[in-house]
């Protein structure tokens, strides 16, 4: 147990999760690694939600309301660390959710889809019984797709996605949302939508939104993106990042 009192306390938490997520047998090594990659990057924001974040998060949400057939991707990690609040999104704005691992097995596919049942979620796709396909014809376990889900979707929400499947989704015409602590990274750079925040505090976040420009009009959402500079949004968030300390 972590005591409340510990200066660290949130973000042992959240190592309590991954490290558990791990043991369960659902959550590869490198997801460790990358769970550490971007404790630095928090760290060095504050561990706050930053405002071009907020913003890239009204128009991440305004793309997903917008969209034909919005899908959710989650890995171990993402479900380690936001499964509940993955979910209520889902349902708030009426997207898909589908498994996507980097180094997806057999087992670790039905430990996350017996996981989502156990929360009363029964639709997830890129199951084992799924029809998965190949984005672009990529051979590649990078490119795989669920045929209802990713392959057919039109905005896509990837959070703290590898650089390669970010690659090879930015080259279809579906909308790539994504979110990541690094702004330097090739998903962040390739992304339509980058979301530089904790996956933890985003995700509650989009769900207050969600609920806010579901009332909106459809003008109104489109707005919101066009006025969205990915690149500018990107460069903006890199000012928030303190190397020094403050006296
Ligand atoms: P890329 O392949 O896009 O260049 P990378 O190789 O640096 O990125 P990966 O390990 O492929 O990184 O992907 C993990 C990404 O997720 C990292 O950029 C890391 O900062 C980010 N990340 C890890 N944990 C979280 C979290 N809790 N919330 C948001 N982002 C996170
Ligand atoms: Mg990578």
């Amino acid at each position: 147990m972590i005591s409340k009192t510990h200066p660290r306390y949130e973000s042992l938490l959240l190592r309590e999760k991954i490290t558990k997520a791990y043991k369960e047998g659902y959550l590869a090594e490198s997801g460790m690694i990358a769970h550490g990659r971007g404790e630095a990057f928090d760290y060095l924001l504050g561990e706050k939600t930053i405002y071009p974040a907020k913003r890239a998060m009204y128009a991440a949400i305004a793309q997903m309301l917008l969209a034909n057939n919005p899908v959710i991707s989650v890995n171990g990690n993402t479900v380690a660390l936001a499964i509940d609040d993955i979910i209520t999104l889902a349902k708030t704005i009426n997207a898909k959710i589908e498994i996507n691992l980097f180094h997806r097995t057999k087992e670790r596919i039905d430990i996350i889809s017996d996981l989502f049942k156990s929360k009363g979620y029964n639709d997830i796709l890129g199951n084992n019984n799924d029809d998965l396909k190949y984005i672009n014809d990529i051979e590649s376990p990078r490119a795989s797709a669920s045929t209802n889900g990713i392959y057919t979707g039109d905005v896509i929400l990837v959070p703290l996605e590898d650089g390669d499947r970010a690659e090879i989704l930015a080259k279809t015409n579906k909308k790539i949302i994504t979110i990541d602590l690094n702004p330097l990274s090739r998903t962040s750079k390739m992304s339509n939508i980058s979301i530089v925040d904790n996956i933890v505090r985003a995700i509650p976040f989009m769900n207050s939104i969600a609920n806010d420009l579901k009332a909106q009009n459809k003008e109104v959402l489109k707005n919101i993106i066009t006025d969205f500079s990915n690149s500018e949004n990107l460069e903006e968030s890199l000012d928030f990042f303190k190397i020094k300390e403050e006296k």
